[in-house]
């Protein structure tokens, strides 16, 4: 197998290139070219062209192909499937909003957490993302829009904190200041709750956005949206969050996607509110993707509105995530299934 250079940083591209006898110059140049997302040395021009058949036989400095790219005509989101060397495939979404762009980026492929109303988890897991195939995703469409990516979420298809050990690796890699460099404040880590991956995670002191996937305010619900949940039940998860918030100084994120008629009532507006209300944080509200395989529904905007009203008079900020690039099946995994079973 050939050896990614996107799973190095400068430094280590350098040195793997002196072990070839490559001068450490060159070594800059090959990774200024990975870094800017090429897919081959052959686009590498200020490479001498033995060079480039050398480095050739023995590295990649790409990951991954696309494989299908879907634009929505409303908002310029754009949804990539991209194939991975070894043939599996994996989605990521480029958005454009107005604080910057942001790609949403899967961390494996598939997943196994089996939350009821995810379309990712719908084959299970097939492996982990390497964190040079992380970095591929947002080098991979930077190239293909020529546009800069200032935001990264790791909401994409899996469980970042399954990947524990790749993750931490990839944030290294983007936030690397002789690499992509993007700032850890702009990078959003989305969990389903992993109680001891979050307590790992903040022993790391990173200046990163906690988002906590929460979807229900009760355990019985929770457990049946969500079956994580019967492991790391609400009591347990809210209080590694506040945990979280006080060792961290950050503020964590609430993720709540809404489900007509299955928690969206004001009731459960008030609930969320009280077990939320000693907690440093924001919510997100998101009116769920249906997904063909699924029977759930999004709720209504005014219940949307009804149910931020609500969280206001408990003092906590919620914002309704606006829907972008409904037109294209941008909800986690449903491309990538589409592509697996084309009769969907
Ligand atoms: N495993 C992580 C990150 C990937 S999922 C997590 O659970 O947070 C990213 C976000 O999309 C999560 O909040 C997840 O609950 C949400 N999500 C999954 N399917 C969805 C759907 N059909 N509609 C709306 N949100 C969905």
């Amino acid at each position: 197998m050939k050896i990614s250079l996107r799973e190095h940083d400068l430094d280590s591209v350098v040195e793997i290139m002196k072990k070839e006898k490559i001068p450490g110059f060159r070594g800059k140049q090959i990774f200024e070219w990975m870094i800017k997302g090429v897919s081959s040395f052959d686009e590498m021009n200020n490479i001498p062209k033995a060079l480039k058949e050398q480095l050739e036989e023995k590295f990649e400095v790409s990951n991954m192909s696309v494989v299908e790219k879907l634009e929505s005509k409303s908002d310029g989101t754009k949804k990539y499937l991209m194939q991975l060397t070894d043939g599996n495939i994996i989605e990521c979404v480029f958005m454009k909003y107005r604080h910057g762009n942001t790609i949403c980026i899967s961390t494996q492929v598939g997943c196994k957490m089996k939350c009821s109303f995810c379309a990712s988890t719908l084959h299970g897991l097939s492996r982990q993302l390497t964190a040079g195939e992380m970095l591929g995703q947002i080098l991979t469409v930077q190239h293909e829009t020529g546009e800069r990516i200032s935001n990264v979420v790791l909401m994409g298809s899996g469980e970042p904190l399954d990947n524990y050990d790749e993750v931490m690796r990839f944030l290294k890699l983007v936030n690397h200041p002789k690499g992509l460099n993007i700032g850890m404040r702009s990078i959003t880590i989305s969990t389903c709750g992993l109680v001891p991956g979050i307590e790992k995670l903040m022993l790391e002191k990173l200046q990163i956005t906690l988002a906590i996937s929460l979807h229900a305010t009760d355990n019985d619900k929770r457990s049946k949206l969500m079956p994580i949940n019967k492991k790391y039940p609400i009591e347990m998860l809210l209080a590694v969050c506040k945990k979280y918030t006080n060792s961290t100084g950050r503020r964590i994120t609430f993720e709540y996607a809404l489900i007509a008629g299955e928690n969206d009532s004001k009731e459960e507006a008030e609930n969320l509110g009280f077990i939320l209300r000693n907690i440093h944080c924001h919510v997100n509200l998101i009116p769920i993707n249906p997904v063909i395989e699924k029977s759930f529904k999004a709720t209504s905007l005014d219940n949307a509105k009804a149910f931020q009203t609500v969280l206001k008079r408990y003092n906590i900020e919620a914002t309704i995530r606006r829907e972008l690039g409904g037109d294209i099946d941008a909800a986690c995994g449903q491309l990538r299934n589409k592509h697996i079973n084309p009769t969907l």
